[in-house]
């Protein structure tokens, strides 16, 4: 019997862009998942994991640098680093910027524990190795965009990224290395942009928006 050839799945699927979020979904769980899971076996909760692993990265922080950081209130930072402070992991001390301000400085242990939970979404990495270079490539160019994107509507905190760097000048040269940034004088490709860069200062609205439309263009 002949196979019947409707566009049964045409009909069915929904739009690709659809389909994709809900692969993200997915990824993000699996993402919580692990940081919940890891954060146990530390005895700590996920937001105390993710706030050492800032502190690792940027430093000593405020409460309100680290709700930037992390996409997180006040209260639940407050919440968190008291926490911290309990478990000898943090110290909190006067912030010489703000009066009224506390600095957040994680202790020798808080600083293993911290360079551990940096480690935490390393699983995903043997997902992503079953990617091709190519697929890697492309793949990375869209999550470039889309954090950027998502940036921009105030839903992912700002911070860390190239294509909102000020330091960064797109599209500057022909060749695999078109892009540079002028913080360490250096050539970047577009698989090098950075997504958690210490040294990032945020370009300003204009200039962002000047970033944006550079970055569209082809090279
Ligand atoms: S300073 Fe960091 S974020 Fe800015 S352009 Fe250079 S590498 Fe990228």
């Amino acid at each position: 019997m002949t196979a019947k050839r409707l566009p049964y799945f045409e009909e069915r699927s929904e739009p690709i862009a659809e389909r994709i979020a809900t692969g993200l979904h997915k990824l993000g769980l699996a993402m919580k998942q692990q940081a919940w899971l890891r954060a146990n076996e530390e005895g700590l909760s996920a937001t105390q994991g993710q706030i050492l692993a800032v502190l690792v990265m940027d430093g000593a922080l405020s409460g309100k640098e680290l709700g930037e950081r992390l996409g997180v209130t006040l209260p639940t930072i407050s919440d968190s680093v008291r926490a911290l402070v309990d478990k000898q992991l943090v110290t909190k001390s006067p912030d010489p910027r703000h009066p009224r301000a506390s600095l957040v400085k994680p202790t020798k242990k808080g600083r293993a524990l911290g360079a551990r939970a940096r480690a935490w979404p390393e699983f995903m990495a043997g997902a992503v190795a079953e990617l091709s270079p190519a697929e890697q490539s492309a793949f990375y160019a869209g999550v470039v965009k889309m954090i950027r994107a998502l940036q921009e509507q105030g839903l992912v905190p700002v911070s860390g990224m190239c294509v909102t760097c000020a330091y960064f000048r797109p599209h500057v040269r022909a060749g695999g290395s078109p892009h540079h940034c002028a913080f360490v004088d250096a050539p970047l490709a577009a698989a090098q942009l950075r997504l958690d860069c210490p040294e990032h200062a945020l370009a300003s609205d204009g200039a962002r928006q000047t970033l944006r439309e550079q970055l569209a263009q082809p090279g």
